[in-house]
């Protein structure tokens, strides 16, 4: 729910300041800074919503600072919704620049987008890019962002089940998981559908508005989840795939969001054969997986169903890796530090594989392997699963 001003107020001065929340928070373990904290914030959003302090820059820059990962709210013992309030923020700061703003838009327009995406498949297929960040230095670490692009998938508005059915699901895609990693969601639609589940994609749905929120255009927001909700009319889960959009869509709709390893967890499997995995796999867990859909447990239980997978959570898994939706764009140098000391861990050990349930975070850390050349594939949870149960890409 987006808060009015007086709600706002109302809502921060439940904060009793006990600074509980304060180790928990990535932004002020980098700067130290009260400012930086979610105590300090939320004091900052009150003195501003109350008009004693003004809007001003320095007041934007500690609210763009935030990551919005929600740790704060997870330590609080007055269950401060600090999600809310951080949102709300947005709206006062607004926060614009060309590339965000380029960002919101191309979400917006999904069939721009996935042009968008193909202009960089064609640039990646070519050299083009690569050319460009050895040319363009500024743009290097952007272009490491982007992920290997396959070629565009046209959704189909069904997927029968391929055994006896069980039940019905809706799919959301999400703007980005769509056009830069189809995989996943072409996984996820061979695991429910040999699970026994019909897998229905609404062709009305829209991006969650994640990207909106928090660029602060709270009517851009509004009208993301006005159409999803317009979208997905049956009582069917809506199974989501990138944790960020999972966190959007259950904050702001009254939709069955259900993280897509919540729901395979609690599937019947007693007669899927998975085949075998040798290897060793890093888990992260994103911010939104497990501070707003609770659902970090799930992904675990359900990579421990690969025979001979050796599973190693990452350390460190308090501190965001720094993508954050639009936050690798707009606060680089954060982003950057934070990253780092995701590199590290990552370092010290031999992986073969890194897995994670969002897809921002998949673009920010596949961004730092590919700078580090580390030969580490990154797979979502399910895609691993859907392989064992012998899921072949059609995507080249
Ligand atoms: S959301 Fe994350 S970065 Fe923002 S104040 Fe809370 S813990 Fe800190
Ligand atoms: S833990 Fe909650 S009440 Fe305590 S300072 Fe943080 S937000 Fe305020």
């Amino acid at each position: 729910m987006t808060l009015s001003i007086q709600q706002t107020i109302q809502e921060a001065d439940r904060c009793v300041a006990c600074g509980l929340c304060l180790p928990q928070c990535p932004t002020y373990f980098k700067t130290g800074s009260e400012a930086d904290s979610p105590r300090g914030r939320i004091q900052l959003m009150s003195a501003v919503a109350k008009e004693i302090l003004p809007n001003n820059d320095r007041f934007k820059a500690h609210m763009n600072a935030c990551l919005s990962c929600r740790n704060c709210e997870t330590a609080c013992p007055n269950g401060v919704r600090y999600g809310a309030l951080i949102d709300q923020a947005r709206v006062i700061t607004q926060q614009s620049n060309w590339a965000s703003q380029g960002m919101g838009w191309l979400a917006s327009n999904p069939k721009f987008l996935r042009l968008f995406s193909q202009l960089l498949r064609l640039g990646q297929s070519t050299g083009v890019l690569s050319l460009l960040s050895k040319t363009h230095g500024g743009f290097a670490k952007r272009i490491a962002m982007i992920p290997q692009l396959t070629t565009m998938q046209c959704w189909q508005t069904h997927y029968p089940a391929k055994r006896v059915k069980r039940g019905d699901v809706n799919l959301f895609l999400g703007c980005i998981t769509s056009a830069f990693d189809a995989e996943t969601l072409l996984a996820s639609i061979h695991v429910l559908n040999h699970l026994g589940y019909d897998v229905h994609v609404p062709t009305a749905q829209s991006c969650c508005g994640g990207i909106a929120r928090q660029q602060g255009d709270a009517n851009l927001a509004k009208a993301h989840i006005e159409q999803n909700t317009q979208a997905f009319q049956h009582d069917w889960p809506v199974v989501t795939v990138a944790s960020g959009c999972g966190a959007g869509l259950k904050d702001y709709t009254t939709l069955p969001v259900q993280d897509i390893s919540d729901f395979l967890v609690r599937c019947d499997w007693s007669d899927i054969h998975l085949n075998p995995l040798h290897a060793h796999v890093a888990l992260h867990e994103p911010c939104t997986l497990r501070n707003v859909m609770k659902s970090a447990n799930a992904v675990t239980t359900l990579l421990s169903k690969v025979p001979e997978l050796m599973l190693s959570p990452l350390k460190g898994k308090l501190q965001c890796c720094g993508g954050a939706g639009t936050y690798m764009i707009n606060q680089p140098e954060m982003a950057e530090a934070l990253l780092a000391d995701k590199m590290m861990l990552l370092q010290q050990e031999t992986f073969d594989f890194l897995a994670t349930s969002n897809i921002g975070c998949a673009m920010q850390l596949g961004s730092g392997i590919r700078q580090a050349n580390m030969p580490l594939t990154i797979l979502h949870p399910v895609t691993i699963i859907a392989k064992q149960m012998g899921f072949q890409s059609e995507l080249d």
